[in-house]
């Protein structure tokens, strides 16, 4: 890929969601700049939301792996497939009991939020199937008799097809639900993850800002591209991860930006404007009632919560509007996991 063909974003937002595995970091090791551009983002005041479809970690387990890695991180900031599947079973099927191809995070994640897990065909509900390094002929006879007997419903926790890792990448749960829809001859009703409606939902009620402000950076056309898309945020691929020039260039699916890496995502010359909505408002709680500047002294040369600007950065370089953030039940957003197939066939 020619320079020519990368392009940084040049504007600065009030929401970015960050994926992790081949954004963030790839394998144990953070990618280049990402510590510094995670530490940037924060002290312009902007929300983040770590996002990942890898459901083989819980959002605590993550956020320590961040915080370990260099980039200080809570629970609540990562959002991962495992964190929308139980509300989404509690509202589309209550009281019904699952039957997993998983591996053991899955049961007690769904047992800890009361759902019932079981064994048994007969008593399955619902088949859920996830990214399964345990996965077996076993598991998928069990499977296979929940739904072709007894009529389970199928939902998956991610559509990723491998999992990128420094040696070249895991069969992902893409695989394990490609099994039980053959046999059963039947298709997930939902898959959580990214680019779903689930995963959407819940993103834009962390981000808490509207949309157009709002990008997702990520590794996968597929999913971070075809998910911002569809809710009209912003996008920005790295090319750090799952995807080639290659396969981009031939790809219907198109990006807004286009950079090597995390460390390229913020302007590298902000323009001036009006501070963003999260700066704006720690700003105003903290200020005094009188004029807070005073000759000689720059009214944006720090952060109100102490955090300094990195060399050459303007705090105050962004100007978003400010509206309600647009729900994914809404007209913009209709998301199908398998837009060309049928949903049962
Ligand atoms: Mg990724």
């Amino acid at each position: 890929m020619t320079a020519a063909e990368l392009r940084r974003p040049e504007r600065l937002f009030d929401g970015y969601a960050l994926d992790l595995d081949g954004t963030v970091y790839l394998g144990d090791a953070l990618l280049p700049g990402a510590a510094a551009t995670v530490r940037r983002i924060r002290q312009r005041g902007s929300r983040l939301v770590f996002l990942t479809n890898n459901p083989l970690r819980s959002a605590a387990s993550y956020a320590e792996r961040l915080s370990g890695l260099g980039i200080p991180a809570a629970e609540a900031d990562v959002l991962t497939p495992l964190g929308v599947l139980a509300g989404y079973l509690g509202r589309r099927h209550p009281g019904a009991a699952v039957l997993t191809v998983a591996e053991p995070l899955v049961d007690e994640t769904l047992a800890a939020a009361g759902i019932t897990v079981t064994s048994e065909p007969a008593a399955a509900g619902v088949v859920v199937v996830s990214f399964d390094r345990t996965f077996s002929y076993a598991k998928l006879l069990l499977a296979y008799r929940a739904v072709r007997h007894f009529g389970a419903a199928i939902v998956a926790t991610n559509p990723d097809p491998f999992c990128p890792t420094p040696d070249g990448g895991w069969p992902d749960c893409a695989a394990m639900l490609a099994a039980v829809e053959a046999c059963t001859e039947t298709r997930a009703e939902a898959i959580m993850g990214k680019p779903g409606e689930h995963m959407a939902a819940e993103l834009l009620r962390r981000l808490a800002a509207p949309p157009a402000s709002t990008v997702i950076v990520g590794d996968r056309l597929l999913t971070d591209v075809s998910m911002s898309r569809s809710l009209g945020m912003t996008s920005v691929l790295v090319l750090s991860g799952a995807t080639t020039p290659g396969e981009l260039a031939s790809s219907p699916v198109r990006p807004d930006y286009v950079i090597e890496g995390i460390g390229q995502l913020l302007p590298a010359d902000p323009p001036s404007g009006r501070p963003g909505r999260a700066a704006a408002c720690r700003a105003a709680a903290s200020r005094p009632a009188a004029p807070a500047t005073s000759p000689g002294t720059s009214p944006v040369g720090s952060t109100p919560d102490g955090l300094q600007p990195a060399a050459g950065e303007n705090p105050s370089a962004r100007a978003l509007p400010i509206a309600p953030p647009t729900g994914v039940h809404g007209d913009r957003v209709r998301l199908h996991a398998h837009p060309s197939r049928p949903h049962r066939r």
